[in-house]
């Protein structure tokens, strides 16, 4: 018998069957185009295996809330097509078996408490800074859900006295997002994000940016562990200028492991998504 997992983005979905063993057998990317394209194509790699369960970890917003109606559905995005898919309604009806659903940074999270650079923490989250910044958490050995899904990309932070750019988020301008992601970085460069040299000083901003909202997420979560992923952390030279930046704003106030251990890379390279959607779907069979 075999899990199936989901890993939806924007600009792909990223599809891979495990064993029982979570040992992956086989895994595809599929370009994120119309719902009904797309999904055939993630249906045609199934249909292939006779699966258990399936973890989807999707790009949001999406409804997680069990108790509404739109439970399952992507709600607001832009992405064409998209907004107000029933998600997991459309694979329940192609697969009737149990079905997990939660958001990419939260099945990122997953997999990185159970099997990455968290797997010895009793607590962490994961942030991504790159098209967009999202973030999820594990505390209690679960995913931390409200009324909905955290959305710790969009919190609102302090200027850095030296930048000019006023922001790019449509709804809130200069929160974290609209200050720090990829794309924020482009707008206000004018050029690609990798363009930019190790020592050039807009990494000093980006640093400052990033190590606030990690205070701020450690004086609310209290993690054990945050792991930093997305497109933008490839700049490795980030994570040093971010614990300095962040020794320098929490000021001691609270305990943390050593900064080196406590802000880290993630320990599945790119397949911490997959995994979580891998073990969510195990979990599901489990309840
Ligand atoms: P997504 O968020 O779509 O899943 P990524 O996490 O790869 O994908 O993020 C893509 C964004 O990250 C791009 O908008 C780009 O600005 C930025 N990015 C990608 N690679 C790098 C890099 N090496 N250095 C800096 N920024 C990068
Ligand atoms: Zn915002």
């Amino acid at each position: 018998m075999y899990y199936g997992a989901i890993e939806a983005g924007g600009t792909k979905f990223v599809c891979a069957v495990s064993d029982s063993n979570l040992n992956i057998v086989e895994k595809i990317n599929i370009p994120t185009t119309e719902p009904k394209d797309t999904m055939k194509e993630v249906f045609r790699f199934f249909n292939n295996y006779s699966l258990q369960s399936i973890g989807i970890g999707s790009f949001g917003p999406i409804d997680v809330n069990k108790e509404s109606k739109k439970y399952g559905y992507i709600t607001t995005t832009p992405k064409k097509g998209w907004s107000d898919f029933d998600f997991v309604g459309f694979v329940q009806n192609q697969f009737d078996i149990p079905i997990a659903w939660t958001t990419d940074v939260n099945a990122s999270a997953y997999g990185e408490y159970k099997l990455g650079g968290a797997h010895r923490a009793n607590s962490c989250l994961y942030l991504t800074v790159g098209t967009g910044i999202g973030g999820g958490a594990i505390i209690n050995d679960g995913i931390l859900e409200g009324f909905g899904h955290p959305e710790m990309g969009h919190i609102l932070i302090r200027k850095h006295p030296e930048d000019n750019f006023d922001g790019n988020c449509p709804f809130h301008s200069n929160c974290l997002e609209g200050l720090a992601s990829g794309p924020a970085i482009e707008k206000r460069i004018q050029n690609k994000a990798n363009s930019l040299k190790e020592d050039d000083p807009y990494w000093n901003i980006e640093s400052y940016y990033l190590a606030q909202a990690l205070v701020n997420y450690t004086f609310i979560l209290r993690p054990e562990v945050i792991i930093l992923g997305g497109g933008v952390m490839d700049q490795k030279h980030l994570f040093p200028k971010i614990r300095k930046e962040y020794k320098n704003l929490m000021k001691d106030y609270v305990n943390t492991l050593d900064l080196d251990e406590f802000i880290i890379e993630p320990g599945l390279n790119g397949d911490q998504g997959l995994m979580g959607c891998l073990l969510l779907a195990k979990d599901e069979i489990n309840k």
